[in-house]
């Protein structure tokens, strides 16, 4: 019989059997095959006309609207190039506010009133379309009245095919225009920062005419065998094991990290990587993480919104091809306890179309006074709306990761190394608040402008326990957890920082209307954003506890609980920020707020449930077997010792039963309290209430009950365990 005892030593073995997977290895050059299911520059100029192609890429390169002739024009070459490459179907591919990406697939074969067959595509279903989407959240944005959703092309991200699929990127907005992914406002942020930080070049380079946002998005995973996943219903519905005792080694050693890549699993890179650089994803790094069964991957940057569409894409990607490796990946952020956590760091910089870096100091005097500047507003930036910027990638999943190991904690600092704290710190000393003489400004160029790069850090000037710190030509927002959509926290970093771009630029205006030279301007007004930015800039650990009460005296707002968190969307701050560079409205940021809050109590009730059927449905009973075994054996040496020596030679016996007895009855009661929890949050009228209640009342027990469980572990018989083990999850490859 297969029980899910038996299935724990059923998935060792099967474990055990499944070697690495080794086919379907592409034995070609990457660049052969690089790209080749994308509809790229290269596939648009092949199929195009020459009028449609050039209207096309400026609509690329330059956001202009595609009128419905050419968008004609478009899809019938896009058609063809799919067909020709074996695509049947089509589909709007989107990012819907549940954190996944979504399709609906549609056949391009037609049939006429002659019962004719044709592939048809037209720039009218490449441009718009409606999916039936109403299950999708938005946060009470649809009402069922008007539950239709518009998706529309966005012609920047590129199209490309997956399983005979052409799949086109889009928006996707409500009928009456407001977001309901996260595209439509990454878009309009990369719009804002566009703005205001090519005005801000323009001090310095009349050559600028575009800034673009790149970003490298370092993704990390677990890997385990699907057939101890199986065995683990409580990986199976939440993604993350609610319960398991540490095993006695697992991440101490620290013979995981960039160890060799075991077989099985460089296998299943490869596979993947193959599928990925198909679609134009530019991997680059691979490499072991800290916690057993923990890797990460990560690309080469790129122009963010690509950015962040490949990351979806990967990750699909991966999920897939594990299956067919006998694996399953989790991105969950905490699936282990008591191990390393997953992040997705953003490494976020701005590009100039003229292709200059903006975060990385330059050869001359002048270069480098635009370096301070983007740097120190994007500081600016996060002391202003660091509370914001974290509460973004805030989820449930995250905040069991934050603050744990090897995770920043909830409070946004920034690290710059020594070297540029230093900088910061001359800079604002050798800055004179009256009119500077010649010699000092010349000073002040050449000494401590115009040496930068040469005392610049190299990447060994690092703190990894800073949740945002630069890494010598970008800044690494490294508190984003690895499930996230990497939109929700850089449409923030963007919206802020054009803020401040804005706002230094009119102050340099300001003090040049007073009539102060350009560069002294640049220079008062850096200094002033220097002095004001110090509580922000931290070098010392940020996992100490100790920067948790230096925080709080600095004034830095540190998030209180994560029902707290989803609030900072609608703060008033967060409002006239969002509503100034029209990325959200209003009406939009309670939604987000509404769908935060209901995401939290929908997982968090899973998550409940689950450990509550478990504990009720395998441990507790495994428990009773196991002590009445010991029943059966306390009463043998009773009827053999009788009494004189029954005490002695039961003792042991008799303390597991009484302990075992203690856990199970702690593991009954605090389910039965846990449930009771539920049904009083449940009754709450808006998800922010049962957030709250759920946050407050329902959370506490996972922890708790979880503990007791993790006890019984410990004591019962081995063969009788039913779910598989840390230790067999962690350690098998
Ligand atoms: P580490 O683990 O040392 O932080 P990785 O090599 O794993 O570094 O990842 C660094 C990421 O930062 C890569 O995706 C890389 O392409 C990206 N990156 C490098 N330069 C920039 C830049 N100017 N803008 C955005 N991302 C960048
Ligand atoms: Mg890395």
């Amino acid at each position: 019989m297969e029980n899910y005892q038996n299935l724990r030593f059923s998935a060792i073995s099967n474990c055990l059997k499944h070697h690495a997977k080794r086919d379907h290895i592409e034995e070609t050059n990457i660049s052969e095959y690089f790209a080749s299911n994308v509809f790229n520059r290269i596939a648009m100029r092949q199929y195009l006309s020459k009028e449609a192609f050039e209207i096309l890429i400026q609509a690329i390169d330059g956001g202009e609207k595609l009128e419905r002739k050419h968008a004609n024009q478009i899809a019938i070459g896009m058609k063809n190039w799919a067909i020709e490459k074996g695509a049947t179907h089509y589909t709007h591919w989107f990012q819907p506010l549940n954190g996944s990406t979504a399709e609906k697939h549609d056949a391009f074969i037609e049939i006429d009133k002659d019962r004719n067959t044709f592939e048809n595509f037209s720039g009218d279903l490449l441009i718009q379309q409606e999916p039936d989407a109403s299950s999708f959240p938005s946060g009470g944005l649809r009402n069922t009245f008007e539950a239709r959703g518009y998706t529309a092309w966005d012609p920047s991200s590129p199209a490309f095919i997956i399983d005979e699929t052409l799949c086109i990127p889009t928006v996707f907005v409500s009928y009456t225009g407001e977001a309901l992914d996260y595209k439509t406002s990454l878009l309009k942020s990369q719009e804002a920062i566009n703005e205001t930080a090519v005005e801000i070049c323009q001090l310095f380079d009349k050559n600028v005419r575009n800034v673009s946002v790149s970003l490298g998005l370092e993704q990390e995973y677990f890997v385990i065998d699907s057939a101890l996943f199986y065995a683990r219903p409580d990986l199976i519905q939440t993604g993350r094991t609610l319960m398991g005792h540490t095993p006695a080694k697992d991440q101490q050693l620290e013979d995981h990290y960039f160890g060799s890549i075991p077989i099985k699993i460089a296998a299943f890179m490869k596979d993947f990587e193959t599928e990925a650089y198909k679609l134009g994803i530019p991997l680059k790094t691979r490499h072991n993480e800290v916690a057993p069964h923990q890797f990460e991957c990560a690309p080469t940057f790129e122009e963010a919104n690509l950015a962040i569409d490949h990351n979806q894409l990967l990750m699909s990607l991966m999920k897939k091809i594990a299956k067919q490796h006998n694996l399953k990946i989790l991105f969950h952020e905490k699936p282990f306890a008591g191990i390393n956590g997953s992040g997705k760091h953003c490494n976020w910089s701005l590009m100039t179309n003229t292709g200059k870096n903006l975060l990385s100091p330059g050869k001359t005097p002048r270069n480098n006074l635009q370096f301070l500047t983007f740097f120190v507003c994007t500081i600016k930036a996060a002391l202003k709306h660091g509370y914001l910027l974290m509460s973004s990638i805030e989820s449930l999943s995250n905040s069991l990761r934050l603050g744990g190991q090897e995770a920043p904690p909830a409070i946004l600092s920034v690290f710059l190394g020594n070297t540029l704290s230093n900088v910061l710190d001359s800079l604002e000393n050798s800055i004179s608040e009256t009119k500077m003489t010649p010699d000092e400004k010349t000073d002040l160029k050449l000494n401590i402008v115009g040496k930068i790069p040469e005392i610049m850090p190299d990447n060994t000037d690092r703190n990894r326990t800073s949740p945002f710190a630069f890494t010598g030509n970008r800044f690494e927002f490294r508190a984003p957890g690895s499930s996230c959509n990497a939109s929700a926290p850089t449409t923030v970093i963007n919206t802020a920082v054009a803020q401040q771009l804005k706002l230094f630029k009119e102050n340099v205006d300001l003090l040049i209307s007073n009539g102060i030279k350009k560069d002294e301007a640049i220079f008062q007004t850096l200094k002033k954003y220097i002095k004001e930015t110090k509580d922000i800039r931290f070098e010392g650990n940020g996992y100490s506890s100790e920067w948790h009460k230096e925080a709080k005296e600095r004034g830095l707002k540190i998030i209180n609980s994560i029902t707290d968190a989803f609030d900072a969307y609608t703060s008033e701050e967060s409002k006239s920020l969002f509503k100034e560079f029209n990325i959200f409205s209003e009406k939009e940021l309670y939604a987000r707020n509404e769908i935060l809050n209901e995401e939290f109590v929908k997982k968090l009730q899973i998550e409940s449930r689950v450990l509550g059927d478990i504990a009720i449905n395998h441990i507790i009973p495994t428990a009773i077997k196991y002590q009445n075994i010991l029943i059966e054996n306390i009463k043998g040496i009773n009827s053999i010792f009788k009494d004189e020596n029954f005490q002695e030679y039961s003792q042991t016996q008799l303390k597991i039963l009484k302990d075992i007895s203690t856990h199970i009855n702690e593991i009954r009661s605090q389910t039965t309290e846990m449930i009771q929890a539920r049904k009083n949050a449940n009754k709450l009228d808006s998800y922010l209430d049962k957030a709250i209640s759920y946050n407050k009342y329902v959370l506490p027990f996972l922890e708790s009950i979880r503990y007791h469980i993790d006890k019984l572990e410990l004591e019962v018989d081995d063969s009788m365990w039913s779910l598989p083990k840390y230790r067999e999850m962690l350690l098998l490859h």
